[in-house]
């Protein structure tokens, strides 16, 4: 399994393409920023670190381009951390540590939970997915003696 895909740009052109999305400067930069991000930023954080770039572009424009871009199978919306919503372009199976200090994601491969069974009561139902989620508390956290900021 790749842990990162190697042209997301490709990838995004090929897809909003085949999907019909026009292809347009702003798309490109919200999507650009999703991607340098390795932290499932929040709408808010994709527009915060945009706006300095783009001062035209407003925070209701990013929103909607990311729930865009989830509907054409682009990102994946990370859920169960309620709102707001954090957003992943990584959308190969992978799993989620999630520090419950910072609220900080990321991402980690581990062939085993990828071949977790399914409990027997469900298994009538159509399992699209299995996640593993982690949580506890970073490395960075950890480190971190004063814990007031
Ligand atoms: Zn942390
Ligand atoms: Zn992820």
């Amino acid at each position: 399994m790749k842990a990162l895909k190697k042209n997301f740009i490709d990838e995004f052109i090929d897809k909003s393409k085949s999907k019909g999305l026009k292809i347009t400067p702003q798309r490109i930069a919200i999507y650009k920023e999703l991607i340098k991000s390795s932290e499932h930023p929040s709408a808010e954080t994709v527009y915060k670190k945009l706006h300095k770039k783009y001062p035209n572009i407003s925070f209701d424009t990013v929103n909607r381009t990311l729930i865009t871009f989830s509907n054409i199978g682009l990102l994946q919306i990370v859920e169960g951390y309620g709102d707001p919503k954090r957003f992943d372009p990584n959308t190969e199976s992978h799993h989620h540590f999630r520090c419950i200090k910072c609220g900080s994601i990321s991402d980690f491969s581990y062939k085993e939970y990828n071949e977790l069974k399914i409990p027997e009561n469900y298994s009538e139902l159509e399992i699209r997915k299995v996640k593993v989620i982690l949580e506890g508390i970073c490395k960075k956290c950890k480190n971190k003696k004063d814990f007031s900021k």
